[in-house]
């Protein structure tokens, strides 16, 4: 069993090692590099904010829960 503590990504929903907390969603070094190379007016872009608006809602609603 793998000891390092593996989060899963809310963008790519991967478990990695690597990466950063943006407002509560975790999002790993790959992607974080993906958005930053994203212009807003992609449509990649939209996607990336619906996956954190998402994983924001989550948490949220736990919290509510608890
Ligand atoms: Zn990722």
């Amino acid at each position: 069993m793998n000891v390092h503590s593996m989060k899963q990504c809310h963008i790519c929903e991967e478990e990695k090692e690597k990466g950063i907390y943006l407002l509560v969603s975790f999002i790993c070094t790959d992607c974080e590099k993906e958005m930053l190379n994203t212009a807003p007016e992609d449509e990649k872009y939209q996607y990336y904010v619906e996956r954190l608006k998402r994983g924001l809602q989550n948490q949220l609603n736990m919290r509510l829960l608890s």
